[in-house]
This record gives structure tokens, sequence and C-alpha cells, in this order.
């Protein structure tokens, strides 16, 4: 059985990552295809069964040799019942049998859940989380993404809603629109988004700093920028790190209060800045977490980048057939 492998599917809004793994989390090979969510969203699953096809046969294996298929995909999912219950941007209706459409599509035993929760599964299993069974996961990208793993088990919560980190209110009042309707949730000061518009706000009160140059080259500058003009000790960046890691620091010592989970892995895009993000975002950190938590919970940045949600699809299948 250790031979056969498992698919591990990453859906997202242009890109669906697919891999063939291990069930002792190797992965064979990897791949993407394009999204295509005309349709009502009913390509999705089709594509995808034809793509392990074409790709089975390119390696010259045969659907034999695939244990089942797990697949992490944007919003709020029901892992019991397996159904997606609202992704705008795929084209599938409310309440979708994702579960159901996949293994009609691809005659396999499939699993679905969260893809901010499959990343949560992945690092646990294979990456930062070093098999921690109470781990916290927060993926800091365009948006912010979390997973929240108690015992082993992603905490869904009663409507599959749980673990939104990055809906967590850290700007009670006054904060900037987000877009899940809200104001001032995490994800509007912690995301790469974020991190541009709290430059943009520095700037537009006329402090100097390099991020100009960078308007006056390219027209515009990324969140990277940001840190890197903060590494060069750039006031203005710098102001925008502290700010950034204030209300990150705050918002993770309140999950950790309430968890007290091993770890708390940063994964996402803006975690590539590493340890300038990291360090003073452990200083809050220790300055809002309880005493008991604050000894015992560990911050750390992710290991696995893309191949989280792949890895973790891949977990939640193997778990479920207990392979
Ligand atoms: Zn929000």
């Amino acid at each position: 059985m250790s031979k056969k492998w498992i698919v591990g599917v990453d859906l997202g809004g242009t890109t669906t990552k697919l891999a063939f793994i291990t069930n002792d989390g190797e992965i064979i090979h990897k791949w993407e295809i394009p999204t295509d969510n005309a349709n009502e969203g009913k390509n999705i699953t089709i594509n995808i069964a034809k793509a392990i096809d074409e790709k089975l046969k390119e390696l010259g294996q045969t659907k034999d040799n695939l244990i089942g298929i797990g697949m992490g995909a944007p919003g709020p999912v029901n892992y019991e019942k397996g159904i997606v219950l609202n992704v705008v941007n795929l084209g599938w209706p409310n309440n979708y049998p994702l579960k159901d459409s996949l293994e009609t599509a691809t005659l396999l035993p499939a699993a679905i859940e969260n893809d901010a929760n499959c990343a949560a599964l992945g690092e646990m299993w294979m990456g930062a989380g070093n098999g921690a069974k109470d781990l916290v996961c927060v993926t800091l990208g365009t948006g912010v993404g979390g997973g929240v793993i108690a015992g082993g088990k992603v905490v869904q919560g009663i409507n599959g809603a749980a673990g939104e980190i990055g809906h967590i209110t850290a700007i009670p009042f006054g904060g900037a629109p987000c877009n899940c309707g809200k104001t001032g949730c995490l994800e509007t000061v912690a995301s790469a988004t974020g991190i541009v518009r709290l430059a943009r706000m520095e700037l537009a009160k006329g402090s100097p700093s390099e991020l100009t140059d960078k308007i006056a080259e390219n027209g515009t500058f990324t969140a990277k920028d940001v840190f890197d003009a903060a590494r060069n000790r750039d006031e203005l960046a710098q102001t925008v790190l502290n700010e950034v890691s204030f209300h990150l620091g705050f918002v993770l010592a309140s999950i950790a209060n309430t968890l007290n989970p091993e770890k708390i892995v940063l994964g996402g895009g803006v975690s590539k800045a590493g340890d300038i993000l990291l360090n003073p975002v452990k200083s809050n950190f220790e300055q809002f977490a309880f005493s008991a938590v604050r000894d015992s919970t560990k911050l750390a940045l992710a290991t696995l980048g893309n191949d989280a949600g792949v890895l973790g699809a891949a977990w939640l299948i193997k778990n479920q057939l207990n392979q």
C-alpha cells in the first residue's frame, strides 16, 4: 500500500494546483491547471479528473495506483456534508456538493476542506508544525486566512466558518473597509494589500521614504518593497512595520490566550519577509500573551510555501481512509 499515491488539490480562483503524494508525505509530482469557473463552475471537477488521467498516462501509471483525492477550496466548507457554502468567484451556487461532484468525476473517494485549513493541516503534517496536534496557521497573502487545529482536528465551527482569523477586528474604530463588508479586520492591516495601504497613508502625510523612489520607477510598490525599505532603516517603512506587528501580535496573543496552541505558524507571501516581520510580531505577542501561554506557545514561520495546501488536502483523505 505504501507505494500508492494520494491526489492533493489546492483550488484557487485562477489556478488549480495538483500533486501526487505518497502516504508519508512525499510529493511525487506536482503541476497546475487553469481554473475554469464558467458554466456555474461545473467544469472545475471535470477538468481536475481529466488532468489526473492525462498525468497518469504521461507518467505510465494507472488509476489503480491512486488511493483517493483531497481538495482545499476557498470559502467556508462543511467537511462532514462535503459541501461548499458560498464561493462567489468560482461560479458555484451556494451549498455546492463539491465532494460528490469530485467523486463522480474522478471515481475516487474524496474529502474537501477550506483551503486555509488545508494549509494548516499541511504544516501540521510535513511543515513547521512538526507534528504538533494543537496548531494555528495564519496565511498572510493578498488576504489573511486562518486554520485552527485542536487535538489534531480542524476546528470547523457550527457553519464551517471557524478560524477566520483575517476577519478578527483589529481596529474597532475608524478601521478601513474589508472585503467581507466589515471594517478594521486584521486583513486590512496584515495582508500584502493592507501593508501597501498603510504605507500609502504614511506617504500621504508627506514623510520622506525610499518608497517614493519606487513609485517614481514603477508607478507603484509592493509589501516586499516595504519590508526591504524597513531593512534599509527607512523610517516610514519601519513605522508601517511597527503598526502591522502590533496588530498581528495583539490578535495572535488573543488567539493563543484562548487556545494555548503548541505553535502559531505564519505562512503566505508576506511571511517570506522572515525575521524582520517575525521578531517584532513576537515581541508584541509576548506583551499581550498570558504568562503560561507566553512560556509555551511558539511562533514560527511556515516552511512548506505553496505546497502546504496540496499536502494538507492529501492528509485529509489519508486520515479519513486510515491509510
Ligand atoms: Zn473582514
